[in-house]
């Protein structure tokens, strides 16, 4: 045992504190002796009252600890100082007498790294030691690496969700800005029409409709939000959270489940349910619904990764937790590869550490939510023209380009069909500009009740309507433009008490595969037939003919 003390040791144990416990003076001497000649510096406890003394006013570099000793035994000493997080990090080798496997098996079940059999040689006291400190510098570490990884995301989340929103607000300022021109030029008019009473109501009633519009769009923009978000935690205790947080705990072990509910029972906003299987889980998922999943790895049907697998697949949304074994970091980083947000080891289970990972993960999961829908609306709201609920032009374009390359692949005919409301303009002057908007509305219904469920329609401008009619003739495709045309003449749109007629002409233009064009040159040609259609008299079909 009187191996002389290294240079190498000397540098790298320098000032390095061991906490030594063990109930036996003669142990407590040889191991300081050992440890000082290797340049540690030692602090000696006779009993396990003494160690966690101690520890509140000094956080060691690693604790040897003995097994049996009077009063607190180590296996408590260590379960104690693991399922603190002030303490959690620090490693701890059990010191165990020869033999004893139910006692090493009950010290790494509480927690400790690792264990050491008495009378044990100095190079492997030394060899341990080094072990677990290299162990705890990597999970030290691995710890910051993903707490970085987390704020990083967190970062560029809220980020993504800025964006959406400043997205968002420039889509509706601008759809806020029409309706806001006719009210303010509406109140102009009315100070110039004070003693016109007629003037002066036909004003107010366009100041109400307008005040209307802009209240729908208002109500539009808090409907974005239709979907209940749990309110973001922050650094407060989960205590004040406002919203019930139910929890599902997938968890076979009996002892396990029970450290959690321990754990959770004093706050009264957590409810948590049990599941014992990868089946349960399911079942319990189908039936209820959960905000937060604390997930064991061992199951008995099947392991974490199973069921990450099977929750990823319907609930994708629902924030998932595992807990591992002790020391499964690699593990704990395929889980979050696999899809789950967080990961704590059991050993580490503590009120702080578990009430921080479920805060973590239900803020992860709130602002996810948050973009989705964000991101939703917007897609919305870019493809869909607000007045009429047809497609808009932008969305539109992109159709009419891949339908022109899908015709030309698989030798397809296509028709582009442009329409135009003719004399709108006197519409608007004789009527009204919501009288028009009502005939805009019309039409859009209209058409959309005429097509085929594989043709497209747009508001292609103003008063203009695009339409693609997929794998039909130039015959057919004339037929159904007439059939529109007559439709649209004979209907009246009510708007107050008067009816509104208008009519409107069509474009057409082919394409044949085996003459191939660009879609901008299609649209072009069917603009050019439409221009024929209205120099011919309006309310009519023109063909595009080179
Ligand atoms: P033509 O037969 O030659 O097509 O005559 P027109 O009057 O229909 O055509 P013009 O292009 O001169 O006028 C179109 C009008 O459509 C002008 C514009 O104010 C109106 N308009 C465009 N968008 C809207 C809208 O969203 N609502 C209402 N009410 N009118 C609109
Ligand atoms: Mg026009
Ligand atoms: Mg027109
Ligand atoms: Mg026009």
């Amino acid at each position: 045992m009187d191996i002389k003390p290294t240079v190498q040791n000397q540098t790298i144990n320098q000032g390095k504190t061991i906490l030594v416990v063990d109930d036996s003076l003669t142990i407590r001497m040889q191991v300081k002796d050992l440890l000082e000649e290797n340049n540690f510096k030692v602090i000696l406890a006779e009993n396990g009252e003494k160690c966690l003394e101690i520890l509140e006013t000094l956080i060691p570099y690693a604790i040897l600890l003995d097994i049996i000793m009077p009063g607190i035994d180590g296996v408590e000493v260590c379960k104690k100082i693991k399922g603190d997080a002030k303490y959690e990090s620090i490693p701890i080798i059990m010191l165990t007498a020869q033999g004893n496997t139910e006692n090493k098996v009950k010290g790494l079940n509480a927690g400790a790294d690792d264990y050491l059999t008495k009378p044990f040689e100095i190079e492997e006291l030394l060899a341990r030691l080094k072990a677990v400190l290299r162990t705890k510098t990597l999970y030290e570490e691995l710890k910051s690496a993903n707490h970085k990884i987390m704020e990083q995301q967190k970062s560029v989340i809220e980020e993504e969700r800025l964006k959406v929103l400043l997205q968002m607000a420039g889509a509706t300022a601008h759809e806020l800005n029409q309706p806001l021109m006719i009210l303010l030029g509406n109140i102009e008019l009315m100070h110039v029409s004070m003693d016109e009473p007629e003037a002066l109501a036909e004003c107010m009633s366009e100041v109400a409709k307008a005040g209307n519009r802009i209240a729908d769009i208002i109500k539009k923009i808090k409907t974005v939000r239709d979907v209940e978000v749990k309110p973001y935690l922050g650094k407060s205790k989960i205590i004040n959270l406002h919203q019930k947080v139910k929890i599902l705990s997938v968890e076979d072990t009996n002892e396990d489940f029970q450290k959690i509910s321990d754990i959770l029972k004093p706050h009264d906003q957590i409810s948590l349910s049990r599941a014992i299987s990868v089946e349960e889980c399911i079942l319990e998922l189908e039936q209820n619904k959960y905000d937060l999943i604390l997930l064991d790895h061992l199951l008995p049907d099947g392991d974490g990764f199973d069921c990450l697998d099977n929750i990823g697949k319907k609930w994708a949304s629902i924030p998932v937790i595992l807990c591992t074994g002790h020391g499964d970091e690699v593990l704990a980083s395929q889980a979050i590869q696999s899809g789950a947000s967080d990961y704590i080891p059991k050993a580490m289970l503590s009120d702080t550490s578990l009430l921080r990972a479920i805060e973590n993960a239900l803020e992860k999961a709130r602002l996810k939510t948050e973009i989705r829908l964000a991101k939703e609306k917007m897609v919305e709201m870019s493809i869909k023209d607000e007045l009429t609920d047809l497609y808009n032009r932008r969305y539109f374009m992109e159709a009419v380009k891949s339908e022109v390359t899908r015709a030309r692949r698989y030798k397809t005919e296509l028709v582009f069909c442009m329409m135009d409301i003719d004399y709108f303009k006197k519409v608007n002057d004789t009527y009204g500009h919501f009288a028009g908007d009502a005939v805009l509305k019309d039409m859009g219904k209209i058409l959309k009740d005429s097509i085929r469920q594989t043709d497209l329609i747009c508001r292609y401008g103003g008063e203009e309507f695009g339409i693609i009619l997929t794998c039909i003739n130039r015959e057919e495709a004339r037929n159904v433009c007439e059939k529109f045309r007559e439709k649209v003449s004979l209907h009246r749109t009510k708007y107050d008490s008067i009816g509104i007629k208008v009519t409107i002409s069509i474009g057409m233009a082919c394409y044949d595969p085996a003459n191939h064009v660009t879609h901008n040159t299609l649209i072009e040609n069917a603009d050019k037939a439409l221009y024929q259609a209205k120099n011919s008299g309006r309310n009519q079909v023109k063909i595009y003919q080179e």
